[in-house]
Protein backbone atom coordinates (compact mmCIF):
# COMPACT_ATOMS: atom_id res chain seq x y z
CA UNK A 1 0.00 0.00 0.00
CA UNK A 2 0.82 3.70 -0.79
CA UNK A 3 -0.29 6.45 0.61
CA UNK A 4 0.22 10.44 -0.15
CA UNK A 5 0.62 13.51 1.60
CA UNK A 6 0.85 16.70 0.39
CA UNK A 7 -0.78 19.70 2.09
CA UNK A 8 0.50 21.48 4.78
CA UNK A 9 -2.94 21.64 6.21
CA UNK A 10 -3.11 18.67 7.08
CA UNK A 11 -0.18 17.97 8.65
CA UNK A 12 -1.99 17.72 11.90
CA UNK A 13 -4.15 14.38 10.66
CA UNK A 14 -0.55 12.87 9.37
CA UNK A 15 1.26 13.71 12.41
CA UNK A 16 -1.77 12.17 14.82
CA UNK A 17 -1.41 9.10 12.13
CA UNK A 18 2.16 8.75 12.60
CA UNK A 19 1.80 8.57 16.50
CA UNK A 20 -0.68 5.97 16.11
CA UNK A 21 2.04 3.75 14.25
CA UNK A 22 -1.12 3.17 11.23
CA UNK A 23 0.89 4.63 8.99
CA UNK A 24 4.44 2.31 9.30
CA UNK A 25 1.88 0.27 7.22
CA UNK A 26 1.95 1.90 4.38
CA UNK A 27 5.03 2.77 2.18
CA UNK A 28 4.51 6.68 2.10
CA UNK A 29 5.50 8.79 -1.47
CA UNK A 30 5.68 12.63 -1.35
CA UNK A 31 3.11 13.78 -4.34
CA UNK A 32 4.68 15.02 -7.68
CA UNK A 33 2.98 17.61 -9.84
CA UNK A 34 1.03 16.67 -12.54
CA UNK A 35 1.52 17.23 -16.15
CA UNK A 36 -0.32 19.67 -18.19
CA UNK A 37 -0.32 16.97 -20.34
CA UNK A 38 -2.17 14.99 -17.61
CA UNK A 39 -4.38 17.79 -16.94
CA UNK A 40 -5.35 18.12 -20.44
CA UNK A 41 -7.26 14.42 -19.92
CA UNK A 42 -9.81 16.30 -18.25
CA UNK A 43 -9.73 19.80 -17.78
CA UNK A 44 -9.42 22.39 -20.93
CA UNK A 45 -6.69 24.27 -21.91
CA UNK A 46 -8.40 27.41 -20.78
CA UNK A 47 -9.23 26.44 -17.47
CA UNK A 48 -5.80 25.58 -16.22
CA UNK A 49 -4.59 28.84 -17.91
CA UNK A 50 -7.66 31.07 -16.07
CA UNK A 51 -6.65 29.12 -12.76
CA UNK A 52 -3.21 29.57 -13.21
CA UNK A 53 -3.41 33.35 -14.18
CA UNK A 54 -5.55 34.21 -11.15
CA UNK A 55 -2.60 32.77 -8.62
CA UNK A 56 0.10 33.89 -10.44
CA UNK A 57 -1.71 37.42 -9.76
CA UNK A 58 -2.07 36.92 -5.77
CA UNK A 59 -5.15 34.85 -5.58
CA UNK A 60 -8.85 35.26 -6.11
CA UNK A 61 -11.85 33.83 -7.04
CA UNK A 62 -12.04 31.06 -9.48
CA UNK A 63 -14.65 29.95 -9.74
CA UNK A 64 -18.24 29.27 -7.79
CA UNK A 65 -16.90 29.30 -3.97
CA UNK A 66 -13.51 28.36 -4.90
CA UNK A 67 -11.00 30.85 -3.78
CA UNK A 68 -7.30 30.61 -5.37
CA UNK A 69 -4.05 31.41 -3.55
CA UNK A 70 -0.62 32.41 -4.69
CA UNK A 71 0.46 28.30 -4.18
CA UNK A 72 -3.01 27.02 -5.68
CA UNK A 73 -1.26 26.23 -8.53
CA UNK A 74 1.38 23.88 -6.96
CA UNK A 75 -0.86 22.29 -4.72
CA UNK A 76 -3.38 21.72 -7.14
CA UNK A 77 -1.13 20.05 -9.08
CA UNK A 78 0.32 18.14 -6.38
CA UNK A 79 -3.55 16.49 -5.94
CA UNK A 80 -3.37 15.38 -9.44
CA UNK A 81 -0.22 14.61 -9.77
CA UNK A 82 -0.32 11.83 -6.16
CA UNK A 83 -4.09 10.52 -7.92
CA UNK A 84 -2.44 9.77 -11.03
CA UNK A 85 0.41 8.30 -10.14
CA UNK A 86 -1.88 6.31 -7.54
CA UNK A 87 -3.86 4.99 -10.71
CA UNK A 88 -0.51 4.76 -12.84
CA UNK A 89 0.50 2.31 -10.04
CA UNK A 90 -2.85 0.51 -9.12
CA UNK A 91 -2.66 -0.36 -12.92
CA UNK A 92 1.05 -1.09 -13.55
CA UNK A 93 2.93 -2.50 -10.47
CA UNK A 94 2.66 -4.91 -7.46
CA UNK A 95 1.51 -2.25 -5.53
CA UNK A 96 -2.33 -2.02 -5.74
CA UNK A 97 -4.23 -0.40 -2.68
CA UNK A 98 -3.71 3.62 -2.61
CA UNK A 99 -4.81 6.28 -0.21
CA UNK A 100 -4.46 9.64 -1.71
CA UNK A 101 -4.45 12.13 1.37
CA UNK A 102 -3.89 15.32 -0.87
CA UNK A 103 -5.84 18.99 -0.45
CA UNK A 104 -7.50 20.75 -2.36
CA UNK A 105 -10.47 18.18 -2.72
CA UNK A 106 -11.52 17.55 -6.46
CA UNK A 107 -15.03 16.04 -7.28
CA UNK A 108 -16.91 19.64 -7.41
CA UNK A 109 -14.25 20.63 -10.55
CA UNK A 110 -16.33 20.34 -13.64
CA UNK A 111 -13.91 19.91 -17.08
CA UNK A 112 -14.08 23.71 -17.28
CA UNK A 113 -15.10 25.06 -14.20
CA UNK A 114 -14.03 25.16 -10.32
CA UNK A 115 -16.23 25.07 -7.65
CA UNK A 116 -16.50 24.38 -3.91
CA UNK A 117 -12.78 24.44 -3.09
CA UNK A 118 -11.86 22.19 -6.29
CA UNK A 119 -9.67 23.61 -8.76
CA UNK A 120 -9.35 20.41 -10.81
CA UNK A 121 -11.12 17.02 -10.35
CA UNK A 122 -7.81 14.88 -8.73
CA UNK A 123 -10.26 11.63 -9.24
CA UNK A 124 -11.65 12.33 -13.06
CA UNK A 125 -7.68 12.88 -14.14
CA UNK A 126 -6.87 9.95 -12.12
CA UNK A 127 -9.47 7.58 -13.76
CA UNK A 128 -8.36 9.14 -17.24
CA UNK A 129 -4.77 7.87 -16.67
CA UNK A 130 -6.22 4.41 -15.51
CA UNK A 131 -8.17 4.59 -18.77
CA UNK A 132 -4.64 4.96 -20.44
CA UNK A 133 -3.27 2.32 -18.97
CA UNK A 134 -6.19 -0.58 -20.30
CA UNK A 135 -8.73 0.03 -17.72
CA UNK A 136 -11.64 -0.57 -19.69
CA UNK A 137 -14.22 -0.27 -16.89
CA UNK A 138 -14.27 2.31 -14.18
CA UNK A 139 -16.01 2.01 -10.97
CA UNK A 140 -16.01 5.47 -8.76
CA UNK A 141 -17.94 5.46 -5.40
CA UNK A 142 -18.19 9.37 -3.93
CA UNK A 143 -19.16 8.75 -0.28
CA UNK A 144 -18.53 12.55 0.28
CA UNK A 145 -21.60 14.31 1.92
CA UNK A 146 -21.73 16.21 -1.06
CA UNK A 147 -22.97 15.72 -4.25
CA UNK A 148 -19.86 15.34 -6.79
CA UNK A 149 -21.07 17.46 -9.29
CA UNK A 150 -17.79 17.59 -11.39
CA UNK A 151 -17.13 13.67 -11.39
CA UNK A 152 -20.99 13.22 -12.39
CA UNK A 153 -20.50 15.78 -15.41
CA UNK A 154 -17.42 14.87 -16.53
CA UNK A 155 -18.25 11.23 -17.19
CA UNK A 156 -22.28 11.60 -17.68
CA UNK A 157 -21.94 10.29 -21.19
CA UNK A 158 -19.14 7.62 -20.72
CA UNK A 159 -20.79 4.00 -20.42
CA UNK A 160 -16.76 2.95 -19.14
CA UNK A 161 -17.19 4.96 -15.80
CA UNK A 162 -19.65 3.69 -13.53
CA UNK A 163 -20.15 6.77 -11.17
CA UNK A 164 -22.50 5.97 -8.08
CA UNK A 165 -23.01 8.85 -4.69
CA UNK A 166 -24.37 8.52 -1.68
CA UNK A 167 -25.08 12.40 -0.53
CA UNK A 168 -26.76 14.66 2.14
CA UNK A 169 -30.23 15.14 -0.45
CA UNK A 170 -30.47 18.91 -1.49
CA UNK A 171 -27.14 19.86 0.51
CA UNK A 172 -24.66 20.87 -2.33
CA UNK A 173 -24.77 21.97 -4.82
CA UNK A 174 -28.39 21.92 -3.93
CA UNK A 175 -30.22 20.55 -6.89
CA UNK A 176 -27.63 18.14 -7.42
CA UNK A 177 -27.29 14.65 -7.26
CA UNK A 178 -31.20 13.81 -8.11
CA UNK A 179 -31.68 10.26 -8.58
CA UNK A 180 -33.13 11.11 -12.21
CA UNK A 181 -29.97 11.96 -13.00
CA UNK A 182 -28.71 8.65 -14.56
CA UNK A 183 -26.35 9.67 -17.46
CA UNK A 184 -26.48 10.61 -21.41
CA UNK A 185 -27.17 9.20 -24.70
CA UNK A 186 -23.97 6.34 -24.20
CA UNK A 187 -23.66 6.44 -20.91
CA UNK A 188 -27.45 6.46 -19.78
CA UNK A 189 -27.54 4.01 -16.60
CA UNK A 190 -24.03 4.41 -15.48
CA UNK A 191 -24.30 7.48 -13.14
CA UNK A 192 -26.36 6.37 -10.05
CA UNK A 193 -27.08 8.99 -7.17
CA UNK A 194 -28.72 7.74 -3.38
CA UNK A 195 -29.65 11.40 -1.95
CA UNK A 196 -30.20 9.83 1.55
CA UNK A 197 -32.39 12.93 4.01
CA UNK A 198 -30.33 14.78 6.28
CA UNK A 199 -30.25 12.73 9.41
CA UNK A 200 -28.85 9.46 7.64
CA UNK A 201 -26.07 7.38 10.25
CA UNK A 202 -24.50 4.09 9.88
CA UNK A 203 -27.46 2.12 9.47
CA UNK A 204 -28.51 3.70 6.06
CA UNK A 205 -24.69 4.31 5.05
CA UNK A 206 -24.12 0.76 5.55
CA UNK A 207 -27.59 -0.62 3.81
CA UNK A 208 -26.44 2.03 0.48
CA UNK A 209 -23.55 -0.24 0.31
CA UNK A 210 -24.70 -3.77 0.62
CA UNK A 211 -28.50 -2.82 -1.58
CA UNK A 212 -26.73 -0.45 -4.17
CA UNK A 213 -23.01 -0.26 -4.63
CA UNK A 214 -22.60 -3.88 -4.16
CA UNK A 215 -24.53 -5.43 -6.32
CA UNK A 216 -23.65 -2.54 -8.78
CA UNK A 217 -20.44 -3.63 -8.74
CA UNK A 218 -20.43 -6.69 -8.89
CA UNK A 219 -22.65 -6.46 -12.32
CA UNK A 220 -20.46 -3.48 -13.67
CA UNK A 221 -17.13 -5.87 -13.24
CA UNK A 222 -14.39 -3.06 -13.04
CA UNK A 223 -10.41 -3.69 -13.97
CA UNK A 224 -9.96 -0.48 -11.12
CA UNK A 225 -12.13 0.86 -8.35
CA UNK A 226 -11.53 4.60 -7.16
CA UNK A 227 -13.53 6.20 -3.94
CA UNK A 228 -13.99 9.89 -3.33
CA UNK A 229 -13.38 9.06 0.20
CA UNK A 230 -15.03 12.62 1.95
CA UNK A 231 -15.26 12.55 5.57
CA UNK A 232 -18.29 15.30 6.26
CA UNK A 233 -20.95 12.72 6.46
CA UNK A 234 -19.67 13.08 10.14
CA UNK A 235 -21.94 13.73 12.95
CA UNK A 236 -19.15 16.52 14.26
CA UNK A 237 -18.83 17.95 10.13
CA UNK A 238 -19.65 20.99 10.34
CA UNK A 239 -20.82 20.96 6.47
CA UNK A 240 -22.98 18.22 7.08
CA UNK A 241 -26.14 17.10 9.12
CA UNK A 242 -25.65 13.31 8.18
CA UNK A 243 -24.59 10.68 11.54
CA UNK A 244 -21.37 8.61 10.55
CA UNK A 245 -18.58 7.86 12.80
CA UNK A 246 -15.44 6.37 12.48
CA UNK A 247 -16.70 2.66 12.74
CA UNK A 248 -18.82 3.38 9.64
CA UNK A 249 -15.78 4.90 7.52
CA UNK A 250 -13.90 1.73 8.77
CA UNK A 251 -16.69 -0.34 7.81
CA UNK A 252 -17.13 1.21 3.82
CA UNK A 253 -13.60 0.85 3.74
CA UNK A 254 -13.21 -2.49 4.65
CA UNK A 255 -16.31 -3.28 2.14
CA UNK A 256 -14.38 -1.13 -0.83
CA UNK A 257 -11.37 -3.20 -0.34
CA UNK A 258 -13.49 -6.70 -0.50
CA UNK A 259 -14.53 -5.47 -3.97
CA UNK A 260 -11.87 -4.68 -5.07
CA UNK A 261 -9.76 -7.79 -4.05
CA UNK A 262 -12.86 -9.93 -5.49
CA UNK A 263 -13.97 -7.95 -8.96
CA UNK A 264 -10.38 -6.18 -10.26
CA UNK A 265 -7.05 -7.85 -8.74
CA UNK A 266 -7.17 -5.36 -5.41
CA UNK A 267 -6.95 -2.18 -7.75
CA UNK A 268 -8.22 0.23 -5.43
CA UNK A 269 -7.39 4.09 -5.31
CA UNK A 270 -9.05 6.16 -2.15
CA UNK A 271 -8.85 9.71 -2.70
CA UNK A 272 -9.46 11.97 0.24
CA UNK A 273 -12.39 15.02 -0.55
CA UNK A 274 -14.26 16.80 1.63
CA UNK A 275 -14.04 16.94 6.24
CA UNK A 276 -14.11 19.83 8.16
CA UNK A 277 -13.98 18.67 12.04
CA UNK A 278 -11.07 19.62 13.51
CA UNK A 279 -11.45 17.50 16.03
CA UNK A 280 -12.59 14.06 14.13
CA UNK A 281 -11.11 14.36 11.03
CA UNK A 282 -7.94 12.78 12.46
CA UNK A 283 -9.81 9.90 13.68
CA UNK A 284 -12.03 9.40 10.63
CA UNK A 285 -8.67 9.57 8.27
CA UNK A 286 -7.04 6.71 11.12
CA UNK A 287 -10.50 4.86 10.43
CA UNK A 288 -10.08 4.62 6.81
CA UNK A 289 -6.48 3.82 6.90
CA UNK A 290 -6.70 1.01 9.52
CA UNK A 291 -8.95 -0.35 7.02
CA UNK A 292 -7.27 -0.36 4.30
CA UNK A 293 -4.04 -1.58 6.10
CA UNK A 294 -6.16 -4.63 7.26
CA UNK A 295 -5.49 -3.37 10.82
CA UNK A 296 -8.54 -3.49 13.80
CA UNK A 297 -10.36 -0.16 14.23
CA UNK A 298 -8.61 2.09 16.45
CA UNK A 299 -9.63 3.45 19.42
CA UNK A 300 -12.31 6.77 19.24
CA UNK A 301 -13.22 8.46 22.42
CA UNK A 302 -16.21 9.66 20.63
CA UNK A 303 -17.49 6.74 18.97
CA UNK A 304 -20.06 5.31 22.14
CA UNK A 305 -21.91 8.30 22.00
CA UNK A 306 -22.15 8.84 18.92
CA UNK A 307 -22.95 5.32 17.86
CA UNK A 308 -25.67 5.71 20.71
CA UNK A 309 -27.56 8.95 19.04
CA UNK A 310 -31.02 8.15 17.96
CA UNK A 311 -31.66 7.63 14.49
CA UNK A 312 -28.11 5.83 14.09
CA UNK A 313 -30.08 2.37 12.61
CA UNK A 314 -31.78 2.25 9.39
CA UNK A 315 -35.07 4.47 9.27
CA UNK A 316 -37.75 3.26 6.93
CA UNK A 317 -38.10 6.67 5.18
CA UNK A 318 -34.23 6.44 4.59
CA UNK A 319 -34.88 3.02 3.23
CA UNK A 320 -37.71 3.58 1.31
CA UNK A 321 -34.94 6.13 -0.50
CA UNK A 322 -32.65 3.23 -1.05
CA UNK A 323 -35.63 0.91 -2.82
CA UNK A 324 -36.20 3.86 -4.69
CA UNK A 325 -33.62 4.19 -5.83
CA UNK A 326 -33.35 0.35 -6.59
CA UNK A 327 -36.51 0.44 -8.32
CA UNK A 328 -35.68 2.97 -10.70
CA UNK A 329 -32.33 2.90 -11.67
CA UNK A 330 -31.89 0.41 -14.86
CA UNK A 331 -29.06 -1.28 -13.59
CA UNK A 332 -31.71 -3.07 -10.49
CA UNK A 333 -34.58 -2.99 -12.40
CA UNK A 334 -34.13 -6.43 -13.16
CA UNK A 335 -33.40 -7.62 -9.92
CA UNK A 336 -36.67 -5.68 -8.07
CA UNK A 337 -39.54 -8.30 -7.81
ZN1 LIG B 1 -17.93 17.54 0.78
Amino acid sequence: MRSYQVDPDLRSVEGFLRASEVLKRFECQNARPATTEEMLMVHSAEHIAHIEHIAACGGGEGGIYAPVGFHSTFASRLAVGATVEAAQQAMQSEARRHYCFIRPPGHHAEAERAMALCLYNNVAVGVRAAQRLGAQRVLIIDWDVHHGNGTQSIFYEDPHVLYISVHQDGLFPPMGGNMREMGHEAGYGTTINVPLPAGSGHGAYLAVMQELVVPAAEQFQPDIIFVSAGLDASAHDPMGRQLCHSYTFYKMTTLVCQLADTLCEGRLVVVHEGGYSQWYLGILVRAVAAALAGLPLPSDPFLHALKHLPGQQLQSHQEQRIKQVAKQHPFYRKRVV
